[in-house]
């Protein structure tokens, strides 16, 4: 798609809210959940434009930031100026490669918000990463990072490994650096018992894991509860789950990662995960938005799916 096509399947898709006739504007679109939602964790759409706007709209998501990799620049802008105030974004760039850090630099002088998401196959605490680290420190701008050690087919390789030993000893390292953990093995060690036996483990959670620990100990690191890994956690123990929200209520932040076409569960939900087969026909976005508000006061909802993402990118509310 070139960049006239891309512009002008944006126009069309942007026109849509105004269409509705709800007298809102073009840019707060009617809210379902009673707080407006800001969702951290969107791939840009870059193949089919009108599809991001679709999503967020159908979820009731009021902004969205878009977790970009390479060279996007014209199709940040383009959406931008499409549904202005409803995007942020945060770009990734292979981590071993020798530019990766002049990359990285041009994206945030550009406007990029943050990196992510890091999804590379190297070590959580290897030297690929760990100068990105230092790069997100002196920048000012958050780390999001993938961490993963269990396939979900054959062969498909480990990101950011040995997050269960080693991310205490980076975080102590980088105090300086935000990080935001997100995927499989980030949340399945809320559970003190997990080693790496499933990608998505199910049941009662022994308490004491070692993210809830993190998330205790370190200022500098923040959870973001996107994607199956995050709904599948929140999902295991209610008992838990209403204390975690509550403890780290100020650490957490609401993300989808989801795929689906519509904001409804239309399309695929989690790309074509195996693993991630009970959220098949749904909308993560919505699934993880129900869960959070049925399991979370009054006064926390607002700060795990608005507040706190604001205040870490620092944009106003
Ligand atoms: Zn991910
Ligand atoms: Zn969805």
């Amino acid at each position: 798609m070139n960049r006239r096509e891309f512009l002008g399947t944006l126009a069309a898709a942007a026109a849509l809210p105004a269409l509705r006739g709800q007298g809102q504007g073009t840019s707060t679109p009617a809210n379902e959940w009673g707080t407006p939602v800001f969702d951290l964790h969107f791939h840009l759409r870059p193949k089919q434009p009108k599809s991001n706007l679709a999503h967020l709209d159908g979820a009731g998501v009021t902004k969205a930031n878009l977790l970009t990799r390479g060279d996007v620049l014209e199709q940040v802008k383009a959406l931008e100026a499409a549904a202005p105030g409803r995007f942020t974004w945060f770009n990734s760039y292979d981590v071993g490669k020798p530019d990766a850090e002049e990359v990285l630099t041009q994206a945030v002088k550009d406007g990029a918000q943050g990196f992510g998401e890091l999804k590379f196959h190297v070590a959580a605490d290897g030297p690929e990463l760990r100068r990105i680290y230092a790069l997100a420190a002196d920048l000012r701008v958050p780390i999001l990072i993938h961490f993963q050690e269990v396939d979900h087919f054959p062969d498909e390789g480990t990101w950011s490994t040995g997050f269960a030993q080693t991310f205490a000893s980076v975080l102590k390292a980088h105090p300086k650096t935000t990080f935001i953990g997100h995927a499989d093995a980030f949340w399945a060690n809320v559970s003190a018992d997990y080693r790496n036996e499933a990608a998505y483990p199910t049941g009662p959670i022994k308490r004491g894991g070692v993210t809830d620990k993190l998330l205790g100990d370190h200022a500098n690191l923040f959870g973001d509860l996107s994607a199956n890994s995050g709904n599948n956690a929140m999902s295991r123990d209610a008992a838990f789950t209403a204390d975690f929200l509550k403890r780290h209520q100020d650490k957490l932040l609401f993300g989808s990662d989801c795929s689906c076409a519509d904001g409804h569960g239309g399309g695929v939900s989690q790309s074509n995960n195996p693993a991630a087969a009970r959220m098949a026909g749904k909308c993560v976005a919505r699934e993880t938005l129900s869960l959070l508000k049925r399991t979370t006061a009054a006064d926390v909802f607002p700060k795990i799916v608005w507040g706190n993402a604001h205040r870490l990118l620092r944009i106003p509310t």
